[in-house]
């Protein structure tokens, strides 16, 4: 099957952006918004388009272009998490890049959706050839004893971390706080969704932040930021960073890329008193 080509593409600073993806993946109500009673869940999965208590949540992937480097953040979950995933070397090819040309991967975070597709199935690493950035903090907790005492029901979390983690165990370079990976691109540690969740900041006229699951909606992120998201393992300690990064992204007037937001998950923020509110960029085709 042909994979058609209208990929959100955008240039910033020097950095030449396309919004891949991993395929969506099937989020109930009480995931998008665990605080929120049944009307306002109703009313979350009408504006993502979804039904019956469950929504679409995307996997927004950027390959990033800046000189020799061709740089992605998260690899998706190969096929391992939910069935409408795997996608996202398929849609590389389709715009002319392969897995082996990837120079640069960086892991915002442990979690499934994100890095089990750093693996094939015969165990061999995806992105060959590339480079493998994540946080010292949350590669520490995964692969520590602090994950060990998590509850049952997250050990296939755990199990699924440190297997694929272990197989980039030769290659991987931990980075901390405002770290510099490629020139005019730096790690924004945003503690909350996991002990050692990134974000990342891009240079430009304003900055780009790629804020990944620090603000994991484009509707309950913004409009109830207190409130928190499904998998957050702080909860506490995500609200804080997501007020944090969405006044800074107000201040710095910072274009915005999420993860699980409406493809392309491209935007700006603007606050209203105590809330915030979301501005998709108009889709260009690349
Ligand atoms: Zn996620």
């Amino acid at each position: 099957m042909t994979q058609p080509l209208d990929f959100h593409s955008f240039r910033h600073g020097q950095f030449d952006i396309t919004v891949l993806s991993d395929g969506p993946i099937t989020l109930g109500g009480e995931i998008f918004a665990p605080e929120g009673n049944p009307d306002e869940r109703a009313e979350i999965v009408v504006r993502l388009e979804g039904a019956d208590n469950t929504a679409a949540a995307q996997s927004n992937i950027p390959l990033i272009v800046t000189g020799n480097e061709m740089i992605i953040v998260d690899v998706g979950a190969g096929n391992r998490f939910q069935p409408s995933e795997g996608r996202l070397e398929a849609n590389l090819d389709a715009i002319g890049v392969k897995a082996h040309d990837v120079t640069t991967v960086i892991i915002s975070h442990a979690h499934p959706d994100h890095m089990w597709g750093i693996t094939r199935d015969d165990g061999t690493l995806r992105f060959a050839n590339a480079r493998y950035y994540v946080g010292r903090t949350e590669w520490e907790f995964w692969m520590g004893e602090a994950a060990d005492a998590l509850p049952e029901v997250l050990q296939p979390f755990v199990a699924g971390a440190r297997r694929e983690l272990s197989a980039i165990a030769d290659r991987v370079k931990l980075v901390e706080d405002c770290d510099e990976i490629v020139p005019g691109l730096k790690v924004l540690a945003t503690p909350g969704h996991t002990p050692g969740h990134i974000s990342l900041v891009l240079n430009g006229d304003v900055p780009l932040i790629i804020t990944v699951d620090a603000t994991a909606s484009d509707i309950v992120s913004f409009e109830h930021p207190d409130w928190s998201f499904g998998f957050d393992m702080d909860p506490g300690r995500a609200r804080e960073t997501r007020r944090v990064l969405l006044d800074r992204a107000v201040a710095d007037n910072a274009k915005l890329l999420g993860y699980h937001w409406t493809y392309p998950g491209v935007g700006r923020a603007t606050k209203n008193g105590e809330t915030y509110q979301f501005h998709g960029a108009v889709r260009s085709a690349s």
